[in-house]
């Protein structure tokens, strides 16, 4: 495993959220446990968390053995219906003594230690919240037919970054959202963007996998 370059001032956290169904991706498992360039999908996410982390929360699917490697480092707790309740749960075993909290999906394996370790730095930096996010390549319209100027418009990814407070607060809604970052802003929390990844897929159907597959074979 990929040694710990976690930061000296105080505690990073990451939840990990892998309890979802992956129903779009059509296989016998869900898709973030599915191989990938000799590791699994949810593997290649948690080695990525645990070189900028102190602790790491897999979040995984009920009623299944998913084969985690336990250690001091790395916990796992079942997740609930919606991302969000997955994340709470995590939040739940996140220790008072940590000063920021990312939140990833597992889905998302290409995402690299250097992003993680910038939104770290950017939470540190005052934020309440912080998501990686990349341009709208493509022209856009509503489902109407409505042209949309795309440049009024980023796509966000995961790892987001929280000072945990913020996070706390967001969740003790128990509302309900793609993510988290919208979670802590409906509370009033600031939330800036750092740059993100233009590979950082989420692994959502099988063409996703392949691309996948051609990314982390370099890192292999
Ligand atoms: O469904 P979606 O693609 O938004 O899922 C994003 C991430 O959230 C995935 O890694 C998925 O496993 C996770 N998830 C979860 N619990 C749920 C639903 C999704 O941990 N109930």
């Amino acid at each position: 495993m990929t040694a710990s370059i976690a930061s000296p001032t105080g505690a990073t956290w990451t939840i990990i959220v892998a309890a979802g169904s992956g129903s779009r991706f059509g296989g016998p498992v869900p898709k973030q446990f599915v191989e990938v360039a000799g590791r699994r999908i949810v593997d290649w996410s948690i080695a990525a968390a645990r070189a900028v982390s102190d602790g790491v929360v897999v979040v995984l699917p009920p009623g299944g053995e998913f084969g985690i490697d336990h250690d001091d480092m790395v916990s796992s707790v079942i997740g609930g219906d919606s991302r969000s309740e997955s994340v709470r749960r995590g939040l739940a075993v996140v220790p008072d003594r940590a000063d920021v909290v990312l939140v990833h999906d597992a889905a998302r394996p290409v995402a690299s230690i250097d992003l993680f370790s910038r939104v770290a730095d950017a939470v540190r930096g005052g934020a309440d919240g912080v998501v990686p996010s990349v341009p709208v390549v493509d022209t856009l319209r509503s489902v109407d037919g409505t042209p949309v100027d795309r440049s009024t418009l980023v796509a966000v990814q995961t790892p987001q970054g929280f000072a945990p407070v913020a996070l706390r607060a967001a969740h003790a809604t128990r509302d309900v959202a793609t993510d988290d970052a919208t979670l802590v802003t409906l509370v009033g929390g600031k939330v800036v963007s750092v740059d993100g990844e233009r590979w950082n897929l989420k692994v959502t159907d099988p063409d996703d996998e392949r691309v996948a597959a051609v990314l982390l074979s370099r890192r292999a």
